[in-house]
């Protein structure tokens, strides 16, 4: 299929592009039909945000690059969505938190395993864990495929950050005692409300801006990084994400008629 060629100043270029990178996923299989929806409610929810990374997720994310890189075993379980937006940045983020990628799939597919795994490669990873070729474990209690976990990674594990996750997952992985970080754009939905740290942000912004914090915190003393861990509180930060949407909606509402007027006299929304 061609690309699109989205013109520099369109107002919604970042989005799009990302849209596009999604798209160019489900085609190379690395991204589920699913997957497609799965962004879509996504997109709703940067809008809702403000499509920026507040200072709320900025904390969150310095939380979670700390709770990582605390850990005596970090795992990053990667599937189709995250790996074909941010595959780059997954990779870096392991290597500097010492977090094996783990595969783990909703959908699962041997070509989309094999096509993730050669994006991930293609990005620079050395291993990559949860494949079919590679030992594994279950987690009793989930029933879907993702039951289905690496020995050395998820099932060893004690924290996994799950990016763009479904709640059944996160319970289960609550459930077997594991610390859970997860990026969410919607701080209602129930990974975003059963994890333990949540960052809601776009995975496009935050995940660099998680490499960034790794690099920065690496040599910080042990004790500094559970320190940063212990003083966060989700649900304080998941109750104040509700406000920020809120507080951009009530806003919008009574930006619209100036919107309108200007459109009317012609100019350009941004
Ligand atoms: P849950 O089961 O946790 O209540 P859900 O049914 O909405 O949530 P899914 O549709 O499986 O879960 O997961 C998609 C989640 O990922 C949604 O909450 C969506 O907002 C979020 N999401 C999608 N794209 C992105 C993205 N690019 N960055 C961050 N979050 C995203």
């Amino acid at each position: 299929m061609t690309k699109i060629e989205i013109p520099p100043d369109h107002p919604r270029r970042v989005s799009l592009e990302t849209r596009e990178a999604i798209i160019e996923g489900h085609e190379s299989h690395i991204v589920a039909t699913a997957g497609l929806l799965a962004h879509g409610r996504g997109e709703a929810f940067d809008y809702l945000i403000g499509e920026r990374t507040t200072e709320l997720a900025a904390t969150a994310a310095r939380a979670a690059v700390a709770a990582l890189l605390s850990a005596k075993h970090p795992v990053i379980s990667v599937n189709g969505n995250a790996c074909s937006l941010v595959p780059e940045a997954l990779v870096e983020l392991s290597e500097i938190c010492g977090a094996p990628l783990e595969i783990n799939l909703f959908y699962y597919m041997k070509e989309r395993e094999d096509a993730i795994k050669a994006a991930l490669f293609a990005a620079g990873a050395k291993e990559v864990l949860g494949t079919k070729d590679r030992p594994s474990t279950i987690i009793p209690e989930l029933s879907s495929n993702r039951r289905k976990v690496d020995p050395d990674g998820i099932g060893s594990a004690d924290v996994i950050l799950v990016p763009l996750e479904d709640g059944d997952r996160t319970e289960a992985l609550k459930a077997i005692g594991k610390f859970v970080i997860t990026i969410d754009l919607n701080p209602m939905s129930r990974t975003a409300v059963y994890s333990d740290i949540t960052v809601v942000d776009n995975i496009v912004r935050v995940l660099p801006l998680m490499v960034e914090l790794a690099r920065e915190m690496k040599d910080f003393p042990k004790d500094t990084l559970h320190e940063i861990v212990k003083n966060f509180d989700n649900t304080e930060n998941l109750d104040n994400s509700v406000r920020i949407i809120m507080d951009h909606l009530a806003a919008s509402a009574i930006d619209i008629s100036e919107r309108r007027r200007k459109f009317e006299t012609g100019v350009r929304d941004q």
